[in-house]
C-alpha cells in the first residue's frame, strides 16, 4: 500500500497504537500530522519516522485548540486525506471513587474529542480532488460487551459507532469514508494499566490478571499494536474503497458479532 502523495492526521501518536499507526503509514510514504498531549512523546514517535512529521500538543478536548491544530497541519502538509482519530483515555470509574467520578473525563476525551477531531478533520476533506478521503475511530470491544466499573469507557466507546454510522451516511455524498476499529487486548500501556486494576481488585499479580484475560481470548495473546496499524492501512487503502460506516473487530476471538 502506498500512500505517498496523502497527507493523514493521527490524534494520540506519541505511544501504544497511535505510534504503530505513524511507523505503519510512514513506511508506506504518508505525510504525517501527529497530535497528542504530551510534546515529549509526539517528538519520540516523529524521531522515529523515516518522513518528517508534523506535530502539535493538543488536548482533543479543547475543540478550539483541535480545529486551530487541523488549520496549522494542513498549512505545513497540504489538503488532508484522513484521519485517524485515536486518542482515548482508559480506566475504571465510580461514584465511589476516591477523587471523585471520572465518566466525565472518559467520555469529553473519548467521544467528544473524537468528536471535535472528525470535524475539524472534515473541514479539510471536503471539496478536494476525486478519490476517498477517510475518518477512522479507533473504538474498542468494550463497544461490543458490557464490563463491570467501565461505565464511561464502554459508553464512550460504543457511542464513537452511532457517530461513525451518522457521519458516514452524511458525509458518503462529499467521498468521505467513515469507519470504526474495535481492537480487544492491545500490548500498550492502557491494557497493561486495566491488567493492574483488574490485579488490584482481585489481589493476584498482573502475571495472573493476563492469565485470566487472556483465558478469554481463543487466539490466547494480546493483540500487537501493528496488528491494528495494518488493519488502519487496509481501510485507507483501495482495497476498502467499498466500506463505510463499519465497526470492524480485531480481537483475537474474544467477541464475535
Ligand atoms: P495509550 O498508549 O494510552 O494511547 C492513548 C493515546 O491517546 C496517548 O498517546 C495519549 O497521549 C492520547 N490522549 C489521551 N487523551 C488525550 C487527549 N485528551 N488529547 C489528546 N491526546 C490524548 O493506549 P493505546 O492502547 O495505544 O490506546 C489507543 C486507542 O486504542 C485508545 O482510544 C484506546 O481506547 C483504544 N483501545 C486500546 C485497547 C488496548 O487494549 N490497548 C483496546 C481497545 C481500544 P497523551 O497522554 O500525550 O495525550
Amino acid at each position: 500500500m502506498e500512500f505517498t502523495t496523502k497527507h493523514i492526521a493521527i490524534t494520540g501518536a506519541g505511544s501504544g497504537i497511535g505510534r504503530a499507526i505513524a511507523q505503519r503509514l510512514d513506511r508506506a510514504g504518508a505525510k504525517l500530522s501527529l497530535f497528542g498531549r504530551r510534546p515529549e512523546a509526539l517528538e519520540e514517535t516523529a524521531g522515529l519516522l523515516r518522513g518528517s512529521a508534523h506535530w502539535a500538543s493538543l488536548d482533543i478536548s479543547d475543540r478550539s485548540a483541535v480545529e486551530f491544530a487541523f488549520t496549522d497541519a494542513v498549512g505545513v502538509h497540504g489538503p488532508l486525506h484522513a484521519l485517524v482519530a485515536n486518542a482515548g483515555v482508559g480506566g475504571s470509574n465510580s461514584p465511589a471513587d476516591e477523587g471523585g467520578d471520572r465518566f466525565d473525563e472518559l467520555v469529553d476525551t473519548n467521544l467528544r474529542g473524537t468528536y471535535y477531531s472528525m470535524r475539524a478533520a472534515q473541514a479539510h476533506l471536503v471539496g478536494r480532488e476525486a478519490g476517498a478521503r477517510h475518518i477512522i475511530a479507533i473504538s474498542s470491544i468494550l463497544a461490543r460487551i458490557g464490563v463491570p466499573g467501565y461505565s464511561g469507557y464502554c459508553a464512550s466507546k460504543t457511542a464513537l459507532l452511532g457517530l461513525v454510522r451518522s457521519l458516514s451516511v452524511e458525509l458518503a455524498p462529499e467521498g468521505i469514508l467513515v469507519n470504526a476499529i474495535c481492537p480487544g487486548w492491545v500490548d500498550t500501556d492502557m491494557a497493561w494499566e486495566g491488567l493492574d486494576g483488574m490485579a488490584g481488585a482481585l489481589a493476584i499479580s498482573r502475571e495472573a490478571a493476563h492469565s485470566i484475560a487472556m483465558g478469554d481470548v481463543p487466539i490466547g495473546r494480546m493483540g500487537k499494536p501493528a496488528e491494528v496499524a495494518g488493519l488502519v492501512a487496509y481501510l485507507l487503502s483501495d482495497d476498502a474503497a467499498g466500506t463505510t460506516g463499519s465497526a470492524i473487530d480485531i480481537n483475537g476471538g474474544a467477541f464475535m458479532a
